[in-house]
């Protein structure tokens, strides 16, 4: 399918663009309104019943056709707000009034997400012209919190649960790996985090006083900070690996393939002297596949300018663990806390604070509605797609999993230089009238399923 540029789409994206919808700052909230209040239009315009349904933050926009027994259903989820567009003076034009260059539109939300989210509702716009019939059940669910994590997303879904059951959610809101190579993420990693502190006397004491005779608690916090790894960089935590759902071959060979991934890239991108992989798995694999054990954050004694000779009777570490498929959060918090508490030295105490987790994510790559994804991809960009995994973390991808049971099939728009929540954030406008296409040859081909 070519899709002829049409410049009523372009307007279309670029009226959304205009709203800034900043759910962070309350200062636009009435903008955050009008932007998905504009949605609910363009949504009833086209012959969906379109609403705003109130949330205790901002509105979701909830779109559908007339359902019919028999039809594929399907959930299309976005975000209509930004994140700020500050700093100001950095953008190159204004952050709410679009700028197209050469191939590129530029504005804030142009990529996240209103660029990747308008695909699809002109997608379906052109499929319903004429009041043509969809052949599917289709709902659009497009929320306007995702840049402040979502925090009444939980409950809506909750709230409408039957009403939203399907059978699957599309998401455009990722990457592709490179500019004309369609990408299909089917994977994301969990995140389990925790505090572990190191008690040792019961005041700060003098180092030359005291010093030869206590545990130093910073010293016993490093001994076991530095036993989470071994020498090959595996994780020596006892039983980490347990639930760790190998790589599949297809997995490894693939993966090997993707140019944008290979260690002399990934090296430049990070700018390490060189990269630390776990031993027999490659960069890729270590990012999408692997569990880590990371140090975010190390405390203790004294910081300041100068020497101070004291023994603090504190130290502490913030650390978090990201988890793969089927690793269980609250499992690897257990082992975790085991383990320090079992290799302790002796003369310090143990306290381990847990705090947030996030279940790792992986859809089933060979159901029926991934492959007519993969197919449409393949057409509408003219090669295979890459199929990869993320290595961090989508919570509503998962809230959608748990609470409605379906996989999401995230299908990634975004160039790695589109900019996403800094300034000159970008969007292809070859991916935009490709992304119409491809999202309208996912829907036509879904309603042919049944
Ligand atoms: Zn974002």
């Amino acid at each position: 399918m070519n899709q002829v540029a049409s410049s009523s789409q372009l307007d279309d994206l670029c009226a959304i663009l205009r709203f800034p919808s900043i759910s962070t700052d309350s200062r636009h909230n009435a903008d955050t309104l009008a932007c998905g209040q504009w949605l609910v239009n363009k949504f009833n315009a086209m012959g969906l019943q379109a609403e705003l349904r109130p949330t205790d933050g901002h509105p979701v926009v909830i779109a559908k056709n007339n359902y019919q027994t028999g039809r594929t259903t399907v959930l299309i989820y976005g975000h209509y707000d930004v994140q700020p567009a500050d700093p100001l003076e950095l953008w190159h034009s204004q952050p709410f009034e679009p700028r197209i260059e050469g191939d590129k539109l530029y504005a804030r939300g142009a990529t996240d997400n209103k660029g990747q989210l308008m695909c699809h509702v002109l997608a379906a716009e052109q499929l319903l012209a004429g009041g043509a019939d969809l052949g599917i059940n289709l709902c659009f669910l497009i929320e306007g919190e995702e840049e402040i994590g979502s925090p009444n997303l939980g409950a809506f879904i909750d709230r409408y649960r039957d009403e939203l059951s399907c059978d699957v959610i599309l998401v455009s809101d990722t990457g592709m790996v490179a500019a004309g190579q369609p990408t299909l993420s089917y994977g994301l990693r969990g995140i389990a985090c925790g505090e572990l502190l190191v008690k040792g006397p019961a005041s700060d004491l003098h180092s030359g006083v005291y010093g030869g005779i206590v545990m130093n608690p910073a010293r016993a916090l490093s001994q076991l900070l530095a036993g989470m790894h071994d020498a090959g960089n595996h994780i020596r935590i006892d039983g980490f690996y347990e639930h760790v759902r190998p790589l599949e071959n297809w997995e490894r060979e693939s993966w090997a393939k993707i140019a944008c991934c290979d260690n002399a890239e990934l090296q430049q991108q990070v700018g390490c002297s060189e990269l630390v992989c776990e031993q027999d798995y490659s960069a890729a694999e270590c990012l999408w596949a692997r569990p880590t054990a990371e140090i975010n954050g190390i405390g203790g004694g004294y910081q300041g300018e100068g020497s101070k000779t004291v023994i603090a009777s504190q130290a502490m570490a913030k650390l978090s663990f990201r988890l793969v498929p089927d690793q269980q959060p609250a499992d690897i918090l257990d082992k975790v806390e085991k383990h320090f508490k079992k290799y302790a030295p002796q003369g310090v105490s143990i306290e381990f604070v847990r705090g947030h987790d996030g279940q790792p994510y992986l859809a089933d790559i060979n159901s029926k509605y991934a492959q007519e994804v993969k197919q449409a991809l393949q057409e509408e960009f003219g090669r295979e797609a890459v199929l990869i995994r993320e290595g961090g973390s989508i919570p509503i991808i998962t809230t959608f999993q748990q609470k409605l049971g379906v996989d999401s099939l995230l299908i990634g728009l975004a160039l790695p230089d589109c900019r996403i929540h800094a300034p000159n954030e970008n969007f292809s406008l070859t991916n935009f009238y490709k992304g119409i296409a491809l999202s309208a040859n996912i829907l036509t081909k879904f309603a042919k399923l049944h």
